[in-house]
């Protein structure tokens, strides 16, 4: 039940989310700051991105030891991983522990899509409907609902005439498929695309690859943990999250050297090489400092991955198609592989280039190309990609102050302050938003953040007889302005297709949806908008609360 000065609402907090974010934040407001909260999530259970990613080879590619909870010292003294970059199965698993040790579910309505969140200015409180007809309402909104978690449409016709069985990355079925002696067929080859090509291509009859921009993947370095190093690293489980949360991108790396255009080819080469061995982002986080920054910087990186490329696969043409050219390294999100140059020397898998002969239609039988050609397939697999960080929270259905909708406040794309709130829709929090460091930072620290920010400011709000917050337009206006510019700066405005930019999906607008000036940076922002009593946020009381006042 909410509470009595509030009794014309049903909780005092909906979350939408039960992945990392949701379930923190399930913990964090009813464990922590008693309210009463309720959580929806679409999916049968928890998990999040761990849920519906199911496919062949889907893993993380930061070290697990970092990428995991850090507010709780017993969960991560108590948790083991047991590879260096974990599966997804082993995720999920850890997610359910984390959910069982702190008797989450109780609190999460599964199997439930929420389908509008409208806030009533009149009684300061949001309702939050679903897709099975309920409606809530709540003082609180807090969005866990992902930035990764609405995959792409394909932008290609045809896909439901497709006579044998279609599988999209982003929502995979969760029996075991079996690909053996089939004709399969990948779609894309961004992260999900060249992990799920590297474990189909080892038991598929025949694997055709469609590419059309091809990625700088690089090792991602994985092996089984050494007990040793996992002593060293309970050990120091503090030290190492408080190295983390002082690095640009959230992991404790402390390498990285200026630039790449201070030092000679020879000792250059010396780094690269040594980053590309010790695998994970140490290449592009850990290698230089201004390779995100500098054009000439970044081609002595691109042209390293290029040739290592070239020496991996046999045939020179697939190389030479496999080698990204045309837009600089880092600004599509970097995947990690194994063995995924590999797999293009095997007899069974081709690489189809259609940028130059593009997909036509999907048919009954399989894939068409402009030129006519058709790629007949049992199993088309579509890993396409995400509508990412605006697109779960526009999927929602958001109307705020006046009857405004999101949508309409963000038609020329996000505007948020700290990535955090949107000006016009109070009181709604939306966890590692667009404009935030997100997924430029390793996201369980971010999350973490996001929600111990939220959760500090409820109380303040609390101890201050106060419970709606809203950020100012001027402060929105600035953040906005701030985060441009920062994008500016750096090479990801040079990227055609990266969904950073949100040029992925037609017609979206073209917008950095990240902060570029680091988690180290943005964390003092926040610490710097707590300490001036929530700068650039007006915080009042509804009517209910001064009435009981
Ligand atoms: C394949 C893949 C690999 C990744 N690897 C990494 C990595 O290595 N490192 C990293 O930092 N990040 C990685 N990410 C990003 C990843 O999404 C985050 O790390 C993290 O899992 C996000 O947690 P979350 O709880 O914020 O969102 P999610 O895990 O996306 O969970 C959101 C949940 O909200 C639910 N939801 C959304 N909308 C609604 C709605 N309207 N109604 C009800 N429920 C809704 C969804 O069903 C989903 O379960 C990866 C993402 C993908 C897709």
């Amino acid at each position: 039940m909410a509470t009595a000065s509030t009794s014309h609402i049903d909780h005092d907090a909906i979350i939408i989310g039960a992945g990392f974010a949701g379930i923190y934040a399930v913990h964090k407001l009813r464990d922590e700051l008693g309210l009463d909260v309720l959580a929806f999530d679409a999916a049968g259970g928890v998990g999040g991105t761990w849920y519906w990613n199911r496919y062949p080879g889907a893993r993380v590619d930061i070290e697990s030891v970092h990428y995991s909870y850090s507010f709780d010292e017993q969960l991560q003294q108590e948790w083991h991983w047991t590879e260096k970059f974990c599966g997804q199965a082993e995720i999920l698993a850890y997610l359910n522990h984390v959910a069982d040790r702190f008797d989450v579910r109780r609190s999460v309505r599964f199997n439930t899509r929420v389908t509008g969140v409208t806030w009533d200015d009149a009684e300061t409180v949001w309702t939050v409907t679903t897709d099975r007809g309920e409606s809530y309402r709540s003082r609180y909104v807090i969005s866990g609902a992902g930035t990764l978690s609405v995959p792409k449409q394909p932008d290609f016709p045809g896909v439901d005439d497709f006579a044998g069985e279609v599988y999209l990355t982003g929502n995979w079925p969760h029996e075991d498929l079996a690909f053996a002696g089939k004709r399969v067929g990948v779609i894309g080859v961004g992260s999900s695309g060249i992990q799920a090509i590297s474990e189909l291509a080892k038991t598929a009859g025949h694997l055709t690859v469609f590419q059309r921009t091809p990625n700088y993947a690089t090792p991602i370095g994985n092996a089984p943990t050494d007990p040793g190093e996992q002593a060293r690293n309970k050990a120091n489980y503090r030290a190492i999250r408080d190295a983390s949360r002082r690095h640009f991108l959230g992991l404790p790396y402390t390498e990285v050297q200026p630039s790449a255009l201070a030092v000679s080819p020879e000792e250059r080469r010396k780094v690269f090489e040594d980053r590309w061995e010790r695998g994970g982002f140490r290449l592009f986080i850990d290698s230089f400092a201004d390779i995100l920054f500098d054009k000439a910087a970044n081609d002595t990186v691109a042209d390293y991955i290029r040739e290592r490329i070239r020496e991996r696969v046999t045939d020179p043409a697939t190389a030479a198609l496999l080698a990204p050219k045309g837009y600089p390294y880092g600004t599509k999100r970097p995947p990690l592989e194994t063995d995924y140059y590999e797999a293009y020397n095997r007899d069974t898998v081709d690489l189809v280039d259609v940028k130059a002969n593009r997909i036509d239609r999907v048919t009954p039988r399989g894939v068409r190309l402009a030129d006519g050609t058709e790629h007949e397939l049992d199993c088309l697999v579509l890993a396409t990609g995400f509508d990412a960080c605006t697109g779960p929270l526009l999927a929602m259905n958001i109307t705020g102050r006046n009857g405004r909708a999101l949508a309409e406040h963000w038609a020329d794309g996000p505007q948020t302050y700290l990535g955090l709130m949107a000006a016009g829709f109070p009181n709604l929090f939306m966890i590692t938003g667009p404009q935030s460091p997100s997924v430029l930072y390793n996201m369980p620290l971010a999350i973490e953040d996001h929600i111990d920010f939220l959760a500090e400011a409820i109380i303040y709000l609390r101890e201050n007889d106060l419970d709606v917050i809203e950020p100012t337009v001027g402060a929105e206006r600035e953040w906005v302005a701030h985060t441009n510019e920062l994008a500016q700066a750096t090479l990801l405005p040079d990227s055609p297709t990266s969904w950073y930019m949100g040029n992925n999906i037609p017609g979206k607008p073209r917008r950095v949806l990240v902060y570029l000036g680091g988690a180290p940076a943005y964390r003092a922002k926040c610490d710097e908008v707590v300490a001036g009593n929530y700068d650039g946020f007006d915080l009042t009381a509804s009517r209910t609360l001064a009435a009981a006042a």
